[in-house]
């Protein structure tokens, strides 16, 4: 090899080096991140919705050792618990050897996902076919969730209080169900309508069945045999719909993507793929330095309101139920906590990189994605961290080994989009986000490399540590 030149020399000293993880990877770690990951989709396989996701990971802790909060118990350093908030939102604490009043290290990922809700009143028959009414949740591009195989998740609450359990169309043997499209000879109207408005979302409607029972009397069969199999299925009526919450999800599996296998296409990466490298890592936390709190939370995709969502207090009791264990203000224990708020980034798609100001876009395979800020235009809506805070992040990720990089969704003037972040930051906590750079992000089939699920999963170790 050729000596290098001055120049080279001082490139290296002066330059930010970023580059594809991917590159120079040995076998060994190559392999840690396909086992990591085969954990990864073993857990989007079943925790499809923000009750699915609090169910799973309670699994996951209790094997761990956390057992439920119980304020009558005195904890000590390396206790580890679990806070359920209505089984669609949950907090787990480890209790580290400093008190709470120095500061708890949170680590805030959240569950929920782009769907489509059943409406209160959702079943009907038209056209000698039965169909449920939807509303849509989150950010969707309403007409990629047509003719695609899809699934019923949720529950229905029924007046004594009983609650019955619903999951339709994952398994093989199961029927699916699907929101039809017109077809393109009789489309001419439908093709001048906006992308946006190509469908509708008064058209997202499921089809769910189309054999009348047998009656020469009755009208609306169709509607009435569906009705007969729930009721047989679930002892459920028509009236119990109005205190039901069923999700109409995407009925596919997490499948490795490319014929190198470093991709992982799945219905909801936004945000389990930063919720499950939290969740391990807490989970083999064993006796921090600070109190580890990792939180994963509901309804960020319809902007963190609610009482399951990080814009309630639930975070905020968390923190003060542990510093009243040990007579602090939590006031003093959130002023000095530190947040990693792990949600995805947009990735640099090459299609679509008009969007994208290519020095500031996370690009996959570049490692954990860091967003200083985030919100729309001007930065309005967003956590701005501080610098310092920033170069205490950058130096627990260069220290420890940790591949990243840093993104910005998107071109300034474009768009943007927020985080759970600002809810923390008001509370007074440094927070700033971290996670896995997406492709095709609230699609019904999203995309992350194994590499960068790999590595926020190590920072979030290192961070808690
Ligand atoms: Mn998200
Ligand atoms: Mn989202």
């Amino acid at each position: 090899m050729s000596e290098k030149t001055v120049g080279e020399k001082l490139k290296e000293e002066l330059f930010l080096k970023r580059e594809n993880g991917l590159k120079n990877i040995s076998d060994e770690k190559w392999e840690k991140i396909i086992a990591f990951c085969e954990g990864y989709k073993d857990f989007l396989a079943v925790a499809k919705t923000e009750r699915e996701a609090v169910k799973t990971s309670i699994e996951i802790a209790e094997k761990a050792g956390f057992l439920p909060y119980d304020s009558n118990k005195k904890y000590v350093a390396g206790d580890r618990y679990y806070v359920n908030n209505r089984g669609k939102a949950v907090a787990f604490v480890v209790v580290g050897k400093h008190s709470a009043k120095e500061g708890v290290q949170i680590t805030a990922a959240h569950i929920d996902s782009p769907r489509m809700d059943l409406k209160q009143n959702p079943l009907y028959e038209e056209g000698d076919l039965a169909l449920f009414k939807t509303h849509y949740y989150g950010g969707i591009k309403k007409y990629q969730w047509t003719t695609i195989p899809l699934a019923l998740h949720g529950v229905f609450a029924k007046r004594d209080g009983s609650v019955v359990e619903v999951n339709i169309g994952e398994d093989e043997a199961d029927p699916c169900f699907v929101v039809t499209d017109l077809l393109p000879h009789l489309a001419q109207e439908q093709s001048k309508r906006t992308l946006a408005e190509g469908i509708k979302g008064e058209e997202l409607n499921i089809l769910i069945g189309s054999r009348p029972f047998k009656d020469d009397k009755a009208s609306e069969l169709v509607k009435l045999n569906i009705l007969k199999i729930l009721n047989e299925k679930y002892g459920v009526t028509e009236a119990d719909f109005l205190s039901a919450e069923l999700e109409v999800v995407p009925a596919v599996k997490p499948r490795d993507v490319g014929l190198d296998r470093s991709l992982i296409g799945a219905y909801g990466h936004d945000d389990r793929v930063c919720a499950y490298p939290a969740l391990i890592a807490i989970a083999e936390t064993e006796c921090p330095e600070k109190t580890a709190v990792c939180i994963l939370a509901d309804k960020e995709e319809t902007g963190s309101d609610g009482n399951t969502g990080l814009n309630s207090d639930f975070l905020r009791f968390v923190v003060r139920d542990l510093a009243k264990g040990e007579g602090a203000d939590y006031t003093v224990a959130l002023r000095n906590s530190k947040c990693l708020s792990a949600d995805v980034n947009a990735g640099l798609d090459p299609t679509f990189k008009d969007v994208m100001e290519a020095r500031n876009a996370a690009k996959l395979n570049f490692g954990a994605v860091i967003t200083k800020y985030t919100g729309a235009r001007g930065k309005s809506g967003t956590s701005d961290a501080s610098a310092e805070y920033v170069a205490y992040v950058r130096n627990m990720l260069d220290k420890a080994g940790i591949i990243w990089q840093t993104g910005e969704l998107g071109k300034v003037d474009l768009g943007g989009g927020g985080t759970v972040a600002m809810y923390i930051a008001n509370m007074g906590v440094d927070v700033i986000d971290l996670g896995v750079p997406v492709l095709s992000m609230h699609a019904p089939f999203e995309i992350v490399s194994k590499l960068d699920v790999y590595e926020t999963y190590r920072a979030m170790v290192e961070f808690q540590k």
